[in-house]
């Protein structure tokens, strides 16, 4: 994998950076700024370098054109404050504003183009589709440098393409979070537990399967957990849950049967009359879910079977809230998962928080990063990474300059 130092003498070398500064937004207020301050160290090295530091990322899912409330406006305010030094925003991603601040970088200088989502081409699922918006990113700059992990998964223009049409190099982001993912692949000290939640269930069942393979306890909470109550048969109620996803959930409790995988469900949900703050909210067994409520927390009695499922792990990876932590009455059962790895951490064990939602909800619920082994900027990207999966925007890094082999 080559590296910054690879690249040689930056001085005055246009450099574009792929960060990851999607963070959560209530409004124009970013409510937590981990992406912005683990993207900060390459582009701040790179500007101590002397480098005119073109930094591209994405924010949201805007629908490939401008859509102010998805604009990186506000994250290049953020970043100035983390660099210490005024970053300039371009008002489009390639267009004129983009050309022509990056005419006007100074050495040394920060630029933030604005959401590489706005156009078309950066998510387009043909190598064609992209090619133009990718000629137009690369025609930025001198040299890339791939530093956005939570999104290495994707086949992107900015991801992917880049790297194909530029001198490239992984940024230290990206070395870091590969570096920690490859000790839980290749030597995960036993017992070895995944926890999995949130709310992406469809994306995240894919990787059960694999994970059955490498895992010693897979624990389940978050909206996740009601596709496999579902497949034991369970009422779930209103809950979140992948009906299409039931028969394929029975087939990993058999496999995890089989293979000796324990996979602890919780013992008790906290049930609510509706998806909200104020509602009306009481525990019950988790065979007791009444028909017209909704599961949005594992309850207290799940959470000291976590807890105890944990205690005495080596290797801990956690990915996905155990519930809708961002309303204060369901956010006890993550709390206490956090807690549960912070005690691991402290008697030696390796433990991986990732995920976007994740790692807000460990910070908002009063946890230090230090309480962590790490926290991964990636959720996707390091399930993936975990699923033994090839991640395009890591292939890409590794295969090298494509234009080396042309005449
Ligand atoms: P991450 O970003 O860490 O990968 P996800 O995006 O998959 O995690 O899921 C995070 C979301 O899951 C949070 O917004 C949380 O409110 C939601 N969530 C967790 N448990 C439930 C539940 N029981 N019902 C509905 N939503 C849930
Ligand atoms: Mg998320």
């Amino acid at each position: 994998m080559k590296t910054i130092g690879d690249l040689g003498d930056l001085r005055g070398k246009r450099v574009l950076v792929r960060s990851d500064l999607n963070v959560p937004l209530d409004g124009t207020t970013i409510t937590d700024d981990g992406r912005i301050r683990a993207s900060a160290p390459t582009i701040r090295m790179l500007a101590e370098m002397g480098a005119r530091v073109i930094v591209c990322a994405h924010l949201g899912r805007p629908k490939g054109e401008p859509d102010p409330q998805y604009s990186l406006a506000p994250v290049a305010k953020r970043l100035g404050e983390v660099l210490g030094a005024p970053v300039t925003f371009a008002e489009d991603t390639v267009g004129p504003s983009a050309r022509s601040a990056v005419e006007h970088l100074k050495e040394g200088g920060v630029l933030l183009l604005e959401n590489l989502r706005f156009n078309p081409g950066e998510t387009a699922k043909t190598d064609e589709g992209r090619a133009e918006f990718a000629q137009a990113l690369a025609s930025l700059a001198d040299v890339f440098v791939s530093d956005g992990f939570g999104v290495v998964h994707r086949e992107q223009a900015s991801v992917y393409d880049v790297a194909r049409l530029l001198p490239h190099a992984t940024g230290g982001l990206v070395e870091a979070e590969v570096n920690v993912l490859r000790r839980l692949t290749r030597d995960a000290q036993r017992p070895y537990a995944v926890v999995l939640g949130g709310a992406k269930v469809s994306d995240k069942l894919g990787v059960i399967g694999n994970l059955l393979g490498t895992a010693d306890r897979l624990l389940v909470g978050g909206g996740m957990v009601f596709t496999f109550l579902a497949a034991k048969g369970l009422e779930v109620g209103k809950s979140l849950l992948e009906a299409d996803q039931v028969d394929t959930v029975k087939g990993y409790l058999e496999r995890a049967d089989k293979e000796g995988v324990e996979i602890v469900l919780p013992a008790d949900i906290v049930v609510a009359d509706d998806f909200s703050a104020e509602a009306a909210h009481d525990v019950v067994a988790v065979d007791a879910i009444p028909a017209d409520r909704i599961g949005l927390d594992i309850g207290p009695e799940s959470s000291r079977l976590f807890a105890e499922k944990l205690s005495d792990c080596r290797t801990v990876f956690w990915n996905g809230p155990m519930g809708a932590f961002e309303m204060a009455p369901f956010a006890a059962g993550t709390k206490a998962l956090a807690q549960a790895l912070a005690d691991v951490t402290r008697d030696g064990a390796l433990t991986v928080v990732g995920g976007g939602d994740s790692a807000a909800a460990v910070r908002q619920l009063g946890f230090a990063d230090t309480d962590f082994g790490h926290i991964s900027t990636g959720g996707g990207a390091s399930l993936e990474y975990l699923e033994g999966k090839e991640l395009p925007g890591l292939t890409v890094l590794d295969g090298g300059d494509d234009r080396e082999g042309d005449a």
